[in-house]
């Protein structure tokens, strides 16, 4: 392909064009002197000197020159033009309607005219990708742009009451399920104390019947729900979703979780691990400026989830975060879930601490702290320096922004984290802690529910799944 393009060829072509005709006009509309020939300069050739041409030569010229110069230059840099912005279309990524449904999602354009001014793709275009998107109820169009003039434009805002997300929270002694709609918004809610060893069968059936109890009382049908998540305490292959192993569940080993779930629904079903979602659900909700978070879970077991640029961070074998079996004391009496002695969460649980103080369960601890108990809150601050101890190296790996405690121990307020805080800051660099807000969670108990909803949230949205259901409506329709 020659480096000039079509266009500026013909504009090329146009120019020396005109400076040689632009003589002729002189030779017909002046004609101050009657002359048989009239001498013009041509162009450039002006410096070789003038052409001797007959006056009549110059007027049949001009009348059978002129129709081709009047259409066929406009017409031919229109033909060019327009092919030059068909051809650019096809060069621009051809977004599909998923991708423009990010656009609008994330603000970044509001109107159809925003739209085509950001990609740069044609109105039938955007056209075409809106009203899909319309008619399959992802986006609405409402309200009125602010605009310089004329009719005002409709805003194009996404739908998030159409469709609907059943949620799951499991953890090692409670149950939580939510019914939300599209934009992770709770509907109907409910919580109970379970426990997590009593098995999937048991576990799974309660949440199975919660979840119709949740969508009954918002009186909304099953076939709106468009996408299911549920979290437990232990390792999972999110791809498949099966429970990998947990020492905190026996008998769920290798368990097709959402199968189990499966079978009343014919939707996505995501299955995670608790600290992962609790730790989405925080960046959601408060740290989204953040690029790097960390969550450490403290209840019965410890655990961890990391969001890296918005993202669950899983590792190769999904156990990243899976800090809860470090050994500190390998001489310590303990025997930790493990079967190893001297691992974090056998000094530094929830668990470890209400054994320590004659208790069963990391509630009773926090309750004991709330009323002020000394030896419960000298206790409780011991196991967050040990717990610091862990998590000052990973503060040290992975520089993150924000470290947030969540789970049961986040209820003893400042009592554990004042321990984290202390050999965090101590282990580390100070340039490295410089920026670290170390806080407890926000959401509290509502940390999983509210982390498994974005996460299939941003699954049933994502641009491939948004496609998916549009091809599938589309062959429904023909
Ligand atoms: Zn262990």
């Amino acid at each position: 392909m020659l480096p000039l393009s079509g266009p500026a060829l013909m504009a090329a072509g146009r120019r020396a064009f005109m400076i040689v005709w632009n003589e002729f006009p002189f030779a017909l509309l002046f004609p101050v002197e009657r002359r048989a020939s009239w001498t013009v300069s041509l162009g450039l050739s002006r410096l070789a000197g003038g052409v001797e041409i007959p006056t009549t030569v110059l007027m049949a010229g001009s009348v059978v020159l002129t129709p081709p110069i009047v259409i066929v230059f406009p017409a031919g840099g229109r033909l060019l033009t327009e092919g030059r912005t068909a051809g650019a279309e096809k060069g621009k990524t051809m977004l599909t309607a998923g991708q423009i449904l990010q656009l609008i999602r994330a603000g970044s354009c509001r109107t159809r005219k925003e739209l085509i001014e950001f990609t740069g793709l044609s109105r039938s275009t955007i056209t075409d990708r809106v009203d899909r998107l319309i008619d399959a109820g992802y986006i609405h169009e409402s309200g009125v742009a602010t605009s310089g003039g004329g009719r005002p434009p409709s805003v194009l805002d996404v739908d998030a009451t159409r469709r609907l997300m059943l949620v799951a929270d499991l953890g090692a002694t409670h149950a939580r399920v939510a019914l939300t709609d599209l934009a992770a918004k709770p509907i109907a809610e409910e919580h109970t104390e379970m426990r997590i060893e009593l098995g999937p069968d048991a576990v799974l059936t309660w949440v199975r019947e919660a979840f119709q109890r949740t969508l009954d009382r918002a009186g909304r049908p099953a076939h709106e729900v468009c996408g299911i998540g549920l979290d437990v305490p232990g390792s999972v292959d999110h791809t498949t979703g099966r429970v990998i192993r947990s020492f905190l569940m026996p008998g769920w080993d290798d368990y097709p979780v959402s199968e189990a779930i499966g079978t009343a629904y014919e939707v996505p079903i995501l299955v995670e691990n608790d600290a992962n979602a609790m730790a989405l659900g925080e960046w959601w909700s408060f740290w989204r400026d953040s690029e790097s978070m960390m969550l450490v879970k403290v209840s019965t077991g410890i655990g961890t989830g990391i969001i890296i640029d918005g993202r669950i961070y899983r590792g190769v074998e999904e156990a990243a975060g899976n800090i809860g079996h470090v050994r500190l004391r390998e001489t310590d009496e303990r025997v930790c879930t493990c079967g190893s002695r001297g691992c974090v969460a056998s000094l530094a649980s929830g668990y470890a601490v209400a054994s320590d103080l004659g208790r069963t369960s990391s509630r009773e601890v926090v309750r004991l702290v709330q009323a002020g108990d000394p030896e419960a809150i000298a206790r409780v601050q011991e196991a967050g320096r040990t717990l610091g101890v862990v998590l000052a190296t990973a503060v040290s790996l992975l520089n993150p922004g924000v470290l947030v405690l969540g789970g049961d121990m986040a209820g003893t307020r400042e009592h554990y984290l004042t321990g984290v805080r202390e050999s965090v800051y101590r282990r580390s660099l100070p340039y490295t802690t410089r920026n670290l807000e170390i806080v407890t969670s926000s959401l509290g108990e509502r940390a999983g529910i509210v982390g498994m909803a974005v996460l299939v949230m941003e699954h049933v949205l994502s641009p491939s799944a948004v496609d998916a259901v549009l091809a599938a409506r589309t062959r429904a329709v023909s």
